[in-house]
């Protein structure tokens, strides 16, 4: 994943405590709504009315949404900087925003080795299915977390029945799309009391629909002062977990020799939620160096338990702001986890990208 020039020149950028390059993970959130309502969801991705109602602290402003020339420019910015690896467009739910294809084409256009994805909830992939393939996006993720009718809407106890054959029929279509060649296909699901003794039937489900990759994603309980325990209801038992686990174990064996690959990122606790507390006690954060996130408020975030943006891109360049003085600042209180330190408005013990951190670790080490 990074070249040996690529590991000097981060060695270089930690010597001098700013970056010799630019980002070369990007994630971008082009509008901060979502069209479901998953039961384990941040504050983030509720709809204003739920976050109302729920009394929660929406994460970014509710019902934002990028301008098309702020996020081309930035890219452009972005790609001028260095090479970039991934570019990932998250949400909320990407599909919300109309110009998603356009902004994929772009980094495209900038360069065919940029892994693209998008990560989508599925309700509205029915109709962008055409113009997703068109862009050129190498892998479409779903993030279906059933693979049953009656799971699904435990998950989304608002939506309508029926949502789920509407999801299931866009991802049959994408198939067909795909059958010559296309992006390859992801589906996931979050680790809570309704899917934890479901993981053989997802992978089953999963393979049915022809997906290359199955994501098990630990439940973040997202807790803060304001919410705190709002997600605690949906935690999975420890024997439930431990069950989990060990079908996990099996089916990888099996999956294997299927072509399927089972993913279960982070770090789980006893309960399957997410807890990368231990790991940074010991190791610290370089993702300032390597990762940045693009809010639908035009908002850059160090990283995607950031609460507060480092700026805006409103108001400054993306250039301005990953070489300014603020990012430098958040790039040293990152490496300072492990003797302890906290960073305002960062939930490390929830952290997102811890994937990132342990390869950039295990390669400086
Ligand atoms: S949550 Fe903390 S440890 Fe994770 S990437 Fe952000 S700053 Fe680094």
């Amino acid at each position: 994943m990074y070249s040996q020039e690529s590991i000097e020149s981060l060695k270089k950028s930690l010597r001098a405590g700013a970056p010799k390059s630019g980002p070369r993970y990007v994630y971008v959130f082009p509008v901060s709504v979502c069209n479901l309502e998953c039961n384990f969801c941040p504050q983030f991705a509720v709809t204003e009315d739920d976050a109302q109602d729920k009394g929660l602290e929406p994460f970014y402003e509710v019902g934002n949404k990028l301008p098309d020339d702020v996020l081309l420019r930035a890219l452009d910015e972005i790609f001028d900087l260095g090479p970039v690896k991934e570019v990932l467009f998250v949400g909320g739910e990407p599909l919300l925003h109309k110009s998603l294809d356009r902004f994929i084409a772009r980094v495209k256009e900038r360069s065919k080795e940029t892994f693209t994805a998008v990560f989508t909830g599925g309700v509205l992939l029915g109709r962008w299915n055409e113009r997703l393939l068109k862009s050129g996006v190498d892998m479409i993720s779903v993030s279906i977390n059933a693979a049953t009718e009656e799971t699904f809407l435990k998950v989304n106890p608002k939506k309508k029945p029926g949502t789920f054959g509407e999801i299931v029929r866009a991802i049959g279509e994408l198939n067909e799309l795909r059958s010559g060649g296309g992006p390859a296909l992801r589906l996931s699901t979050v680790i809570t009391k309704d899917t934890v003794l479901e993981a053989r039937e997802f992978a089953r489900f999963a393979k049915e629909k022809r997906a290359s990759i199955v994501s098990f994603m630990p439940l973040m309980r997202y807790s803060n002062e304001k919410n705190e325990g709002a997600f605690d209801h949906l935690i999975p038992s420890e024997a439930d977990f431990a069950e989990f686990s060990s079908e996990v174990a099996s089916l990888r064996a099996d999956a294997e020799r299927a072509g399927l690959c089972i993913e279960v990122p982070g770090t789980a606790s006893k309960t399957g939620c997410l807890d990368t507390a231990a790991y940074y006690s010991k190791s610290p954060c370089l993702v300032g160096y390597a990762v940045t996130l693009i809010g639908a408020d035009g908002g850059v975030y160090p990283c995607c338990s950031a609460r507060k943006s480092i700026g805006n891109l409103h108001e400054k360049s993306f250039t301005e702001i990953w070489r300014g003085p603020a990012y430098n600042g958040f790039r040293d209180e990152a490496l300072l986890l492990p003797t302890g330190h906290k960073i305002d408005d960062v939930w490390c013990h929830e952290c997102q990208d811890y994937e990132i951190n342990s390869r950039l670790n295990d390669l400086l080490h």
